[in-house]
């Protein structure tokens, strides 16, 4: 089989889908030819040479890559011009967007066989496929990075002869897989943090981190809902956000910085920071709203841009994980890998798309021209 690795065209995407390290696993044993575009991971820092030297083969052009690969790995879904380039019944695997079915459909009108990332169900077995999790782990810490860099204070408690500086305050919204690096990195660099979660299992999460848990009490009705489904949170009612909303009112009068992180799938995003709220807020401020793709936890952060409103620092970038490119694509890439040797025979080389694997279905996006999901 043919792997074809094109180098990424949507604006600001330095991820590549394969490093030399998975390139190295997928042409050993001779089965697979590997092509690589020329200077495809070049943004992610990973040379031409290397890929050479991992067993790929360099052509020059994405039209070599599509005209020639039976499988092509992608970060992003294809745009227009590239899907033009693909044929009936070639493979296609990378992060679809499937929740937005317009991408889906021209993928499908086009005959591709194609897997959305995005829907590897979320069971143990998968957790090395996850690239959700491995993309998301990255952003939560980039995006208390970034919240440091902006803040014009600093994040420890200092004690110095010239007098004492208090520790940095920081709130997370949404404790998965994000808030929880989000707090992690926060806590190293010696901030006071406290975080919430609809769902109420991620307290004690919260807790052995060394960070406070702000809890909303749930009624007898809302402890269903909130345990979410497939690790996933849903919507909790307008009740519940309400009581949410006034407690969460009072902490961030007292926070410097705060990182929100919630996320429905195939959803809005939950607004958590009112305009109100970011009006309470102390001049110099930050929040980093990693929720903006989707509309935003906060209504007043911009998709990827940085303003400032009522004095608030307000961080919308959108794809973090493109920041800390290199780390990225290694997990993406080693994530992609897990879930092809699904069905990539690893004697033989032998393709099987097995529907009866849940990962493999539950993944499988478009087939033989027809969306899998209707
Ligand atoms: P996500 O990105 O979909 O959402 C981020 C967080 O926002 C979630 O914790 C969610 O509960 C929270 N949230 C949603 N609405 C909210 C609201 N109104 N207020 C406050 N918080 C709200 O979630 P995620 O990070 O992808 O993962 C969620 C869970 O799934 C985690 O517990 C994670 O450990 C689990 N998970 C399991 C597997 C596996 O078993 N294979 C893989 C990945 C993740």
């Amino acid at each position: 089989m043919q792997i074809g690795i094109p180098a990424e065209i949507r604006t600001g995407e330095t991820r590549v889908a394969a490093t030399p390290e998975t390139v190295k696993k997928y042409a050993q044993g001779g089965h697979h030819k590997v092509l690589v575009q020329a200077g495809a991971g070049l943004a992610s820092s990973y040379q031409d040479a290397d890929y050479v030297a991992a067993g790929a083969t360099i052509v020059s052009s994405a039209v070599d890559v599509y005209g020639s690969a039976d499988l092509v790995l992608k970060v992003r879904g294809p745009e227009p011009s590239e899907l033009e380039q693909m044929r009936r019944d070639q493979m296609l695997v990378g992060l679809l967007a499937p929740y937005r079915t317009e991408g889906l459909q021209a993928i499908a009108a086009r005959g591709v066989t194609a897997f959305a990332m995005e829907w590897l169900p979320r069971i143990s077995r998968a957790q090395s496929m996850d690239v959700l999790s491995s993309q998301a782990n990255i952003a939560g810490y980039k995006a208390v990075m970034i919240a440091a860099n902006t803040y014009g204070r600093m994040m420890p408690m200092l004690m110095t002869a010239a007098g004492t500086i208090k520790a940095a305050r920081v709130i997370i919204m949404g404790v998965g897989v994000a808030g929880l690096q989000a707090i992690a990195t926060a806590k190293r660099l010696g901030a006071v943090v406290e975080a919430t979660d609809v769902r109420p299992e991620t307290k004690e999460q919260v807790e052995s981190l060394g960070a406070k848990f702000i809890e909303v009490p749930l009624t007898d009705a809302e402890k269903d809902l909130a345990k979410g489904q497939g690790g996933y949170a849903r919507d909790m009612g307008d009740d519940y956000r309400k009581r949410q909303a006034a407690l969460v009112a009072e902490r961030i009068k007292q926070a410097d910085i705060v990182v929100t992180t919630a996320l429905i799938p195939g959803r809005p995003a939950p607004v958590l920071v009112t305009e109100d709220m970011v009006k309470s807020m102390r001049p110099g401020s930050v929040i980093v709203d990693m929720a903006v793709e989707q509309g935003g936890n906060c209504p007043l952060s911009e998709l990827d841009r940085t303003v400032v409103k009522h004095g608030v620092h307000l961080v919308g970038i959108a794809n973090l994980p493109a920041t800390v490119p290199a780390d990225s694509s290694a997990l993406y890439a080693r994530n992609l890998y897990n879930f092809l040797a699904l069905m990539l025979d690893g004697k033989t080389g032998a393709f099987n798309l097995n529907r009866e694997d849940e990962v493999v279905a539950g993944t499988l996006a478009c087939i033989g021209g027809e969306l899998v999901r209707k």
